[in-house]
């Protein structure tokens, strides 16, 4: 019998390099497939000498040509990070919508599951706490976070779409915020900021008065999370994130601890629409795929410290 064959857009970013390695660890043949505007095709330079790897540079706004058979579609392209959508608002929104409707196409295509890389910003600046799928959000879809936040919004609805009037098999994850090995050093967001600055010795930028919290997941549970849900029968959205919740300024305290830097925190503007609050209800998940996150963050901030001296 031949391999199960899966295709990662966005299979060179920070969360798709690491869910290559974990389909080919369950045996798969992985076709990655990465336009490479932020993703960084040395996350998966490693993979090439794997026979049942293969990288395709491709941008999949366009129409998606994959040879032979495919068992699933994972659909992780896009820019995620605040200033990756402010600096490229018009490919975020194309990869979420045009993208979205292209890899839908192709899974249709081909009779394979399709699984959606939502977001925890489908709840916008949320006015519940924790948020639960339940929770419909609080999103400004013409503030500048609205290209991100709209564009996952509408990603959601063309999936649930395919799945009901085409009966394709979809899933959907919203992610929440994610850190771990390889994420970019210069992607603009909170860890690999603070983490850069602390190693350099640099002030760190505190955002506001960082009070605004955030639930910090580590990849690796990140990533095991959504394997479960693909393997899963669950159509509806489910929460993957860690509920462990910390405010932004303790994180940077935390990060200093960590790397024992002498470095001090400064604060500077908070921009416009950062939620204030974000923490995962994740009781679906535990239901329905029996997950919960496993590394604590005084270990995952270990781990990515050692990727991050290698690299600053
Ligand atoms: N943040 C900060 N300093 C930075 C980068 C980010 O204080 O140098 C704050 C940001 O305003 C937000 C939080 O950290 O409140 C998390 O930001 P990130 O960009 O990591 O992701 P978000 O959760 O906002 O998508």
């Amino acid at each position: 019998m031949s391999n199960k064959k899966v295709l990662i857009t966005g299979g060179s970013g920070f969360l798709g390099s690491h869910l290559c390695e974990k389909y080919l660890e369950k045996g798969y043949d992985v076709i990655c497939m990465d336009n490479l505007i932020t993703g960084n095709i040395e996350n998966v330079q490693h993979l090439f000498n794997e026979p049942n790897f293969e990288f395709v540079k491709y941008d999949v706004t366009n129409f998606i040509y994959v040879k032979g058979d495919l068992d699933l579609v994972l659909h992780f392209a896009s820019p995620a990070s605040p200033i990756d959508y402010l600096e490229m608002p018009i490919q975020t929104l194309k990869v979420g919508s045009l993208g979205t409707h292209k890899a839908l196409g192709l899974a249709k295509d081909k009779g394979a599951r399709f699984l959606l890389a939502s977001t925890s910003e489908v709840y916008g600046d949320p006015l519940t706490h924790p948020q639960k799928e339940t929770y419909w959000g609080n999103v400004n879809p013409i503030g500048f976070r609205g290209v991100y936040d709209e564009a996952k919004r509408f990603a959601e609805a063309m999936t649930m779409a395919y799945h009901r009037f085409h009966k394709l098999e979809t899933r959907i994850v919203r992610i929440f915020n994610t850190y771990g090995p390889r994420m970019r050093l210069n992607d603009g967001r909170a860890l690999p900021t603070f983490m850069t600055q602390a190693l350099r010795g640099e002030d760190i930028t505190v955002f506001g008065d960082g009070s605004q919290t955030r639930s910090f997941c580590y990849v690796d549970d990140l990533v095991e999370g959504i394997y479960r849900l693909s393997q899963s029968d669950e159509v509806y959205p489910v929460n993957i994130g860690n509920p462990s919740e910390i405010t932004i300024r303790e994180f940077a305290d935390e990060i200093i601890s960590l790397t024992g830097s002498k470095s001090k925190v400064i604060y500077k503007e908070l921009p416009k629409d950062d939620p204030q609050v974000r923490q995962p209800d994740i009781t679906r998940a535990k239901e329905i795929i029996g997950w919960e996150p496993q590394v604590h963050r005084s270990e995952g901030l270990k781990r990515t410290l050692d990727d991050f001296r290698k690299r600053v």
